[in-house]
């Protein structure tokens, strides 16, 4: 309560006191004088001074009304001017007087913590300590304040609150109020867990293949210096080691080239038909060795925009895929031709189908995440990075085309490439 509501108060008590004080000498006069019957005085006296009373009562009754009403008075009588630019901020944003109690919060604050209420304190609705003490730091000694903390439930979420001091008039001593934002950090902390996540997988994968080389390198000078048997074998061994090494560096460097350039998108008019041709018959001995056979079917001509080794990248990796994991179907049947996508925008359809094992379709959606594989010991006998389709992925992102699987156990897979078709490409 303000002092001037407190000497209102003071006022009408003393007042009070007057009145009850006049009573009495005027009716005890009246009384003395004869002019009334003491009963009568008395009486008189006792109406006036409850009528005394009951107006000090009510008028402090009023005061405390006042009192208790007064967070939600500040805001509405001076501060819709404060509610209106809070509503209008992009971020989550809550106004709060000195005491911490709330004077106006924004729909992106409420969405936030819907237990804020405006004219109640905000430890309420947020039970953080830390938080607590930052709007009394900030409020008292008129310093911005930072806060980050994370909620466990339901998600993992991480934010940073920055709660700054608001002075209407820059000389004075405290500030009026205080603004707290409220900054969501969870995507970039899951990006850095992504990247930890990713350095420690390569790693790993290059690790393997180098302790496999140390190891030959050791028996080679060790016990295995005069055997020439075992050095030809060892040998053999190291120098696909060594491959296995070269082939995931490649990857890895390709994968961050094409994401650098995410933003760009190819425009040279490229012909899907001769790339998948010249990929093919490079693929011929590994097909003739898994005793597969490769036919290619549809179109004689389907341009693109695109980047030529791009591509040619992509459908390495499918038909390479296709002739390792399906070989057992003893087939691969290749498919050009244009088509439509799901909202009707003609595009160029490329599908590569196996007959091999097929894959259960738990793992359909995860195939495109680096280093994710159905059967790790099986992609690394076949020779793989783990890194094929995520590449695949990252290429057709660029090109804003998309991969679609269809597979189940038994019945072979179906990897299918969406491209949009020059005159597509063109219009957007
Ligand atoms: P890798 O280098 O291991 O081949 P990819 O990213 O190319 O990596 O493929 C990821 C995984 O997807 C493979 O390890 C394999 O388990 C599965 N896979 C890919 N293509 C096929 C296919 N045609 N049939 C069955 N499984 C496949």
């Amino acid at each position: 309560m303000s002092l001037v509501e407190d000497r209102a108060l003071l006022t009408a008590m003393r007042g009070g006191r007057f009145v009850v004080l006049a009573a009495a000498v005027v009716f005890a006069a009246l009384a003395i004088g004869g002019a009334l019957p003491l009963a009568y005085a008395f009486g008189g006296f006792a109406i006036v001074a409850a009528a005394a009373v009951l107006a000090v009562i009510a008028v402090r009754a009023a005061k405390e009304e006042d009192r208790l009403a007064q967070p939600v008075a500040i805001s509405e009588r001076g501060d819709g001017f404060l509610r209106a630019v809070v509503a209008g901020l992009p971020d989550p944003v809550v106004a709060l007087d000195r005491d911490g109690r709330v004077l106006a919060l924004n729909e992106r604050a409420r969405a936030l913590a819907p237990a804020l209420r405006q004219g109640e304190p905000l430890a309420f609705a947020l039970r953080m300590p830390e938080l607590i003490e930052a709007i009394s730091r900030a409020a008292n000694q008129g310093e911005e304040q930072r806060v980050v903390y994370s909620e466990r439930v339901p998600l993992d979420r991480w934010f940073e609150t920055i709660v700054m001091p608001v002075k209407r008039e820059p000389t004075a001593a405290k500030p009026d109020f205080v603004l707290m934002t409220f900054h969501d950090l969870t995507p970039l902390r899951r990006v850095e867990e992504m990247r930890a996540d990713f350095v420690a997988n390569a790693s790993h994968e290059l690790r393997t293949p180098l302790a496999a080389l140390l190891g030959f390198i050791e028996t080679l000078q060790g016990s295995a210096r005069d055997d020439a048997k075992a050095r030809q074998r060892f040998l053999a061994i190291m120098q696909e080691q060594g491959r296995r090494m070269a082939r995931l560096i490649d990857d890895l460097l390709s994968l961050s080239r094409i994401e650098l350039n995410a933003h760009r998108r190819p425009d040279t008019p490229v012909d899907l038909v001769p790339i998948i041709r010249q990929v093919v018959d490079g693929l011929e001995t590994l097909a003739r060795d898994r005793g597969v056979t490769v036919n290619i079917d549809g179109a004689n001509a389907l341009s693109v925009l695109g980047d030529h080794d791009e591509l040619v990248r992509i459908f390495e990796n499918l038909i390479e895929n296709a002739l390792k994991y399906g070989a057992a179907g003893r087939r691969v049947d290749i498919k050009i031709g244009s088509g439509a996508s799901a909202d009707g925008v003609p595009e160029a359809q490329v599908s590569v189908r196996d007959y091999g094992p097929g894959i259960a379709p738990e793992h359909l959606p995860r195939l495109t995440e680096r280093f994710y594989r159905v059967d790790v010991t099986e992609s690394r006998t076949q020779g793989g990075t783990g890194l094929g389709l995520a590449l695949v992925k990252h290429i057709l992102n660029r090109h804003r085309g998309r991969l679609t699987i269809d597979s189940a156990p038994g019945a072979g897979a179906t990897f299918t490439v969406h491209l949009p078709t020059v005159a597509t490409a063109q219009l957007r």
